[in-house]
Formats: C-alpha cells, sequence, structure tokens
C-alpha cells in the first residue's frame, strides 16, 4: 500500500472522520460539507511538514488506544468507575440527549472555575441543518446545545479559536475527535493544562446530512425553510423535531429517525471505528437503555445516562459533581452495559473482519494499536466472517470510495 502524499487521498479512501483538527492545525485547510454531505477538509496548499504533522495526529491515519491498566475492559476500555447517572437539575436531564450528564458535568466545570469554556456543538444560527463548533460560557448556553446531533460535526476545527479566545477549556466530542485531540495535545507542552478535560459519548456513526434532508422532507417541511432543528433530547430519547420561519413545526420518534433512516447513511469510517466508546476520554457518557426482551426499549421517560470514568482524573470530576448534587448515580455493572449496547459489542468484536476484507482487496486501511482487536475477533464468531463477506463487497462495489 501506498503511503499517504495528501488528505484528498486519506478522504477519497473513505477514511476521514470529520473531526476537522487538520483545518485547526493548519490555516490553508477549510472543512466543507462534500458533495455526499459530510464534513470534509478543503485542502489549499499543504506542505509536507504540516501534511506529516496532520497524519500524525489524524484518526483517519492512524488510532491508537490507551495504555492498558489492570481496570481495562476487554469491550469497554480503561474503566476507573461506571455508573447509571442523571443530572439532578430537572431541565438539564430533560435537555439532555440521555440523563444530561455531559451538560452538568460542563456546568459543574464552569462554575467551579475549572475551565473558562467548553468546545462542542450545535447548530448554526442561520443554517440549523448544519452543526457546528460553539463555545459555551454560561450554563444556559450548554443547556441550549444538550442533545445530540447526527450529523457531521467538526468539533475540532473550533479548536484554535476557543484557545486563542479562553484560558482552559473542555472540549465535548466524538470518540475519534478525542482521540485526535489527546493525540494533539500530546505534541505539545502547553496544551495539557489548557485543555484538562476531554468528555465524550458512545458513538454509533455519522450520518451524511444527506440522512437528514430525507428526514424533514418526509416530515413534510422544507429543509431550505429551517428556522431550527433538533435529533433527540426533551426527553429520552426524544424527537427529532424541526421548525420553520412560517412558525410549522414537526417531529419524528427516534426509532424512526435514527432506527427508520439516519442509520443508512453512515459515513464508512464509521464501519471501521474501533473505538466507538471515547477510550481516550476522561469521562464518556451512553444511553443506559432499560432493556425489553435482551433488546434496548426506546419508549419515552425519565433520562438516565451510563457513564464510565476512565481516567483518575475524570474518576474524581464525576466524585465531585455528585458531592456538589449536580450529578445522581445508581449502580450498573459491566454485563448489564453490553445488554444496553449490542451494536458496539458486536462491532468491536467483528472489525477485524472488515479490516481483513480491506487489506485483501488491497485497500488503504488505518493503523490501530492497543485497542484490543484481536481479543475481540475471538469472540466474534461467524458474524466476523459475514462482515469480512460484507465489507468485500462493498469494495468491490466502490461503496466506501468518496
Ligand atoms: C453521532 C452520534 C452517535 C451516537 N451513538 C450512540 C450510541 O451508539 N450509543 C449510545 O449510547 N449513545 C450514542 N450517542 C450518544 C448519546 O446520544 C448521548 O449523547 C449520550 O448518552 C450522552 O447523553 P447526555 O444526556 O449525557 O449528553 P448531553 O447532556 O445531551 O450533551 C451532549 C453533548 O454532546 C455534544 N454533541 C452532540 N452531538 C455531537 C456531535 N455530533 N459531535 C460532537 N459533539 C456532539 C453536545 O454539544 C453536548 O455538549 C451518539 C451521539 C451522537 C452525536
Ligand atoms: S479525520 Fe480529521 S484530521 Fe483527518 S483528514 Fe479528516 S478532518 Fe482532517
Ligand atoms: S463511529 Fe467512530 S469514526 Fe464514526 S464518528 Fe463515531 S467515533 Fe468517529
Amino acid at each position: 500500500m501506498s503511503r499517504l502524499r495528501s488528505l484528498d487521498a486519506l478522504v477519497a479512501s473513505g477514511l476521514c472522520a470529520g473531526c476537522g483538527l487538520c483545518a485547526a492545525m493548519v490555516p490553508s485547510v477549510a472543512m466543507r460539507i462534500s458533495v455526499r454531505g459530510f464534513a470534509r477538509p478543503a485542502v489549499g496548499d499543504l506542505s509536507e511538514t504540516e501534511l506529516a504533522r496532520v497524519l500524525a495526529v489524524c484518526p483517519g491515519a492512524n488510532l491508537d488506544g490507551p495504555p492498558a491498566a489492570p481496570s481495562t475492559h476487554a469491550v469497554w476500555g480503561p474503566m476507573q468507575a461506571l455508573h447509571r447517572a442523571w443530572a439532578t437539575d430537572p431541565g438539564v436531564r430533560h435537555a439532555g440527549a440521555s440523563g444530561g450528564v455531559i451538560t452538568a458535568l460542563c456546568t459543574h466545570l464552569l462554575a467551579t472555575g475549572a475551565v473558562d469554556a467548553v468546545l462542542h456543538v450545535g447548530s448554526e444560527a442561520h443554517a440549523p441543518l448544519r452543526t457546528v463548533p460553539r463555545v459555551s460560557t454560561t450554563a444556559a448556553q450548554l443547556v441550549d446545545r444538550a442533545g445530540s446531533r447526527y450529523a457531521p460535526s467538526p468539533v475540532l476545527a473550533g479548536l484554535d479559536d476557543a484557545l486563542a479566545r479562553h484560558g482552559r477549556i473542555a472540549v465535548v466530542g466524538k470518540p475519534c475527535d478525542i482521540a485526535a485531540l489527546r493525540r494533539h495535545v500530546a505534541t505539545d507542552p502547553s496544551l495539557p493544562t489548557r485543555i484538562p478535560w476531554m468528555l465524550s459519548f458512545f458513538c454509533a456513526g455519522v450520518p451524511s446530512l444527506v440522512g437528514t434532508e430525507i428526514l424533514v422532507r418526509r416530515m413534510g417541511l422544507d429543509p431550505a425553510t429551517l428556522t431550527g432543528l433538533r435529533y433527540r433530547g426533551r426527553g429520552w430519547p426524544g424527537r427529532m423535531a424541526a421548525t420553520t420561519a412560517d412558525g410549522r413545526t414537526a417531529s419524528m420518534s427516534y426509532t424512526d429517525s435514527w432506527g427508520g433512516e439516519l442509520h443508512r447513511h453512515l459515513q464508512f469510517r464509521c464501519k471501521i471505528c474501533p473505538d466507538g466508546t471515547g477510550e481516550h476520554a476522561d469521562i464518556a457518557a451512553a444511553d443506559a437503555w432499560l432493556t425489553c426482551d435482551g433488546y434496548p426499549d426506546f419508549a419515552e421517560r425519565d433520562g438516565i445516562s451510563a457513564v464510565l470514568a476512565r481516567t483518575e482524573h475524570g474518576a474524581a470530576l464525576l466524585a465531585a459533581a455528585v458531592a456538589a448534587g449536580a450529578i445522581q448515580t445508581a449502580p450498573l455493572l459491566p454485563a448489564e452495559l453490553m445488554a444496553m449496547q449490542p451494536y458496539q459489542v458486536r462491532r468491536k468484536r467483528v472489525l477485524l473482519g472488515r479490516l481483513a476484507a480491506l487489506r485483501l482487496l488491497g485497500q488503504r486501511l488505518p493503523r490501530y494499536r492497543e485497542l484490543r482487536l484481536w481479543r475481540n475477533a475471538l469472540r466474534g464468531g461467524r458474524a466476523l466472517l459475514r462482515d469480512l463477506a460484507g465489507t468485500g463487497l462493498r469494495v468491490l462495489q466502490g461503496r466506501h470510495r468518496e
């Protein structure tokens, strides 16, 4: 396989995750929405040195897991603490995607002065279909931007701006965003103290904007006329909801939006994602779905998150937020998390099959290390072979390429 000579080649191979870090690192790179509806770098002049710097941290080129520790779980990774959790403020809990835990933790960080601002995402003010980096400095801003956005979301494109305007920041991002950021921070001695907290969530993948547009039309609205768009939150799981300039509103259940359409539009990089659970974050949150007949039950109820403290630093933050009354917790066992998150378990176990298909067909693939893929493959069974064949077919049809 040839050495990567450009970011365009990485994008064309279907490996870009759309994190936006390259745009923060190199002035001549900007994030754009591609023809296929994904956030991709538009690359101007890029020197060899700049390319090498980007490729060293880009999660599309390589991704290493954190060093193994006694607390590392085969599927879930580093785990200092695991709980069910929810924000004690009912408004925050209701606004959040699940229990509002990420929003409550960020609010606690701002309130205690641990950080000056939080870099996360929200909708573009005048184009709510677009998900863009946002910097929040108040609890109200955090609550307004709570909830999951199932769309291209290059949060790290906002990193240099956030650091230019604020002393210390927390960053909320998808697992690939946080893995990239962790590497980037390690390259500059000034950054660890300026980005003391990294928070993430479990992630099944980023759908193309095409999926969102299909759903907005299915709700009877014109995507061009939207003044507001939420994917979830305001309940658990909450409804996808859109509003237009002429005051019309429409909504759709989580089962119909994510389950019925959005999951069909995932970028290829997400299908070969080795860490959808935020192993590099200090704290990662997920849906602590109640299960019914062995499967997650998406009936509406008060939100509950599963929260994993991955670092000692993260465990200390969680304990402090509980002691301050910002978050309430209840016990949760790793085995219960397996039943709540079957997609994450399956993807981890079949990943080597998908990667093997790419290798056998001479495709470019990222370098993954320290992510326990062999150990998980031993539990993959026939699904691993099925996914090898499925990925092989996708590659032969050229459907992984952009
Ligand atoms: C694309 C995607 C896929 C997901 N897949 C899963 C899954 O497989 N299993 C699971 O349990 N949970 C998944 N989630 C996460 C889940 O929906 C909740 O975000 C999680 O339970 C945390 O809930 P919370 O109430 O604590 O977060 P909240 O308090 O609602 O805070 C959410 C935070 O995440 C930020 N955010 C929202 N969307 C994005 C985005 N696209 N990129 C970067 N930051 C964002 C917001 O700005 C906010 O700060 C996914 C979320 C996304 C965005
Ligand atoms: S994965 Fe991130 S750093 Fe790599 S090319 Fe895509 S946007 Fe840039
Ligand atoms: S599935 Fe993996 S690669 Fe895709 S957005 Fe989520 S963390 Fe990133």
